[in-house]
């Protein structure tokens, strides 16, 4: 038990709030849950005081007009259109927000905190990405996963930099394995890592159709979803298989095999970078309609490219009717994104960004897009696949992770469970080493 929450895991802020209140029942009624839900993060040991946001135009993601967001114990414990009348015993910070729109934090289901690459030597491994590249773009979840470098990175790694993360603040998972099979792990298992370690939620980023995979055959595609579901089941995880989409002709073929000879549901497969070539993305739309989601990769997009941008891809996506919560967009941030000739040798190489989440969606905004429209594609839609309880959403129970959007579209403020991590534009938290000269960002 920590400082910051009672026995049953009830923030001790909410117990306060409620016991002033008398124990309102529709105020705060839908905290009182149970238990944690295991992949839930700790909730913040230092509980800030209560800050009530007014005036803010929300969107949970669906538009929820002008409301009143009370925070507390790092939770959203109250909302609406009144003005809570609050006993000053409480110490309420208020705060008018001018109508100003609000959005959940970005759940970002893709990015390598390790730093990723190593594709064209040591030299090229990506440096760790410091908590404020994430907190400064919106990002308030993050899932960190190794690609191909999974032989100097290791899972232990892996999870010492998830866990560095949620010390600092953020909600970060994380994915055993990576490109290869047998895949690398902790425990030896697929199955273990999910069952055994908390952080760990699935498997991935597991390569298909890339001259970089190690070439998997159904067989053991169907073995190692198998075990990522089986392990799922157990924990209440997500238990899915998320899979790195090369360029390579063959595409989806293999996880369209794996559904017609398997039990396995549809869910379990979960393609990314599905917008980096055209033919791949039509490919992706007829998997949405055999029930699995598809992910989309932030990354730039030059013309003539036989790729779509995040945006591009999503406008099409939902232009055809496809059913809105089967699709997310993420950042490959802190990914190596090469280029390589005939040969598989790098002949460019830039370095995934987690602000591309945050650029993308201001430039749906910008082309006339609606915000309630296109943002579960940031939010929602990959903390439900990914079962994050209290992530994705505004609502009374859930995680106060926050980002008040600025004039431009872009994240001004952003609250990580009830602590602002960026105000009026400018980062004022940082991570361990950020400011002291060890780290240049
Ligand atoms: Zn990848």
């Amino acid at each position: 038990m920590d400082a910051g929450t009672s026995h049953e895991g009830i923030p001790l802020t909410t117990i306060r709030v409620w016991r002033e209140l008398g124990g309102r029942g529709t105020v705060l009624g839908p905290l009182f849950r149970a238990s944690a839900h295991p992949a839930d993060p700790p909730l913040p040991t230092q509980s800030p005081v209560l800050q009530l946001l007014l005036n803010a135009e929300v969107f949970a993601p669906e538009a929820l007009g002008l409301q009143n967001v009370l925070v507390g114990g790092g939770e959203i414990v109250w909302m609406g259109t009144d003005v809570p009348d609050m006993p000053n015993s409480l110490g309420v910070t208020v705060e008018d927000l001018q109508g100003a729109r609000m959005i959940p934090g970005f759940v970002d289901g893709h990015a390598h905190v390790t730093g990723g690459g190593g594709e064209a030597g040591p030299e090229t491994r990506v440096p760790c990405v410091p908590l404020s590249k994430f907190t400064s773009a919106g990002v308030t979840t993050v899932v960190g996963l190794l690609g191909t470098d999974d032989v100097t990175r290791t899972t232990g790694d892996l999870l010492a930099a998830t866990r560095g993360l949620v010390a600092e603040g953020l909600s970060a998972f994380c994915y055993t394995g990576g490109y290869h099979l047998p895949p690398t792990t902790l425990t030896g298992s697929v199955r273990g890592d999910i069952v055994h370690i908390d952080r760990i939620i699935g498997v991935g980023e597991l390569a298909i159709s890339d001259h970089r995979s190690s070439q998997p055959t159904l067989d053991e595609l169907l073995r190692v979803a198998s075990d990522a579901h089986v392990a799922g089941l157990m924990t209440g995880k997500a238990g899915i298989c998320h899979l790195h989409m090369g360029d390579g002709e063959r595409g989806l073929d293999l996880v369209r095999r794996a559904l017609e000879t398997s039990e396995l549901p549809a869910r379990v497969f979960q393609p990314t970078h599905m917008n980096r070539r055209k033919a791949l993305f039509e490919e992706g739309l007829e998997l949405v309609q055999r029930g699995c989601s598809i992910d989309l990769t932030a990354f730039p997009v030059e013309d003539g490219e036989d790729a779509y941008s995040a945006e591009d891809a999503l406008e099409r996506y939902l232009e055809a009717g496809m059913p809105s919560d089967q699709i997310s967009v993420s950042s490959d941030g802190g990914g190596c994104l090469p280029t390589f000739d005939g040969d598989g040798r790098v002949v460019k190489m830039d370095v995934g960004e987690p602000a591309t989440m945050a650029t993308s969606l201001a430039e749906l905004l910008r082309r006339g897009h609606d915000l309630d429209r296109v943002l579960p594609a940031y939010t929602t839609n990959t903390a439900n696949l990914l079962r994050l309880k209290g992530k994705g959403r505004i609502c009374m129970g859930g995680h106060a992770d926050l980002v008040v959007l600025g004039p431009d579209g872009l994240p001004q403020d952003v609250m990580l469970a009830g602590v602002w991590h960026k105000r009026g534009g400018k980062t004022v938290v940082f991570g361990t080493f950020e400011q002291s000269g060890v780290m240049n960002v």
